[in-house]
């Protein structure tokens, strides 16, 4: 999908004070940023952050940070993030690639993926959120038993990405073909796209995957 540029978007991004724009300077250090230890829970490619703006407004005890690498999504989040009264939530402008530069081993707890891009060409599979090359990221960045949450319309993905799991060496905790009408129903915090493509009658892939200690 391509997506409209909003005028001056980048600007007002980095003028705004949700976003920290030197990530890499608060690698092992986001503790201080949100001055307390409470653990960190990331969503990537957050899009206009719906999901993880509710989530950050239903757990005042987590401290989220939502990824994106479009201003002009990102944007859209930073508005609504504007009008509410919370200070356990921070976007970066950034890509997925460059995350072991931007949190220390252990910094992260929970990574959200929804609706993540599919790359739907073999030679693109690396590229895509769920892949094993992206779960060696998460290996860099998660706690010992970390989890990865991922939802996707996207069958395909979604198949890919079961087979990723094991191959990554990680775990598959549980996951269901259509979250709206599965025992995880309950509590489910829906995204924009999430919104869209089940009133459009598609089903919602979820999966749960997490670390082995080590
Ligand atoms: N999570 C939102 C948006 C899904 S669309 C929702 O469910 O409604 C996927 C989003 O991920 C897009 O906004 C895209 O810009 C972003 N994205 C894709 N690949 C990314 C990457 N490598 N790093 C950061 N953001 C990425």
């Amino acid at each position: 999908m391509r997506l409209r540029n909003v005028k001056g978007s980048r600007d007002t991004i980095a003028a705004s004070e949700y976003t920290i724009n030197d990530e890499r300077d608060k690698k092992g250090k986001w503790n201080q940023v949100f001055q307390n230890d409470n653990p960190i829970h990331i969503e990537i490619g957050m899009g206009k952050g719906k999901f993880i703006t509710q989530l950050a407004i239903d757990n005042p005890n987590i401290n989220y940070i939502g990824i994106e690498k479009y201003s002009s999504v990102l944007i859209r989040a930073i508005e609504k993030r504007s009008q509410v009264d919370i200070n356990n939530l921070f976007f970066i402008r950034m890509e997925a690639e460059d995350l072991e530069n931007v949190f220390d081993q252990y910094e992260v707890e929970q990574i959200y993926l929804n609706f993540s891009d599919p790359w739907p060409k073999d030679r693109h599979a690396k590229r895509r959120l769920t892949s094993k090359e992206f779960f060696a990221r998460y290996n860099q960045i998660l706690v010992p038993d970390g989890v990865v949450i991922f939802k996707t319309d996207n069958r395909e993905l979604f198949d890919f990405s079961l087979e990723q799991v094991p191959e990554a060496k990680w775990e598959l905790v549980n996951y269901t073909y259509d979250l709206h009408h599965s025992e995880y129903a309950q509590g489910n915090i829906m995204t924009e796209y999430e919104t869209k493509f089940s009133s459009e009658g598609k089903p919602i892939n979820r999966l749960v995957a997490r670390r082995f200690i080590k």
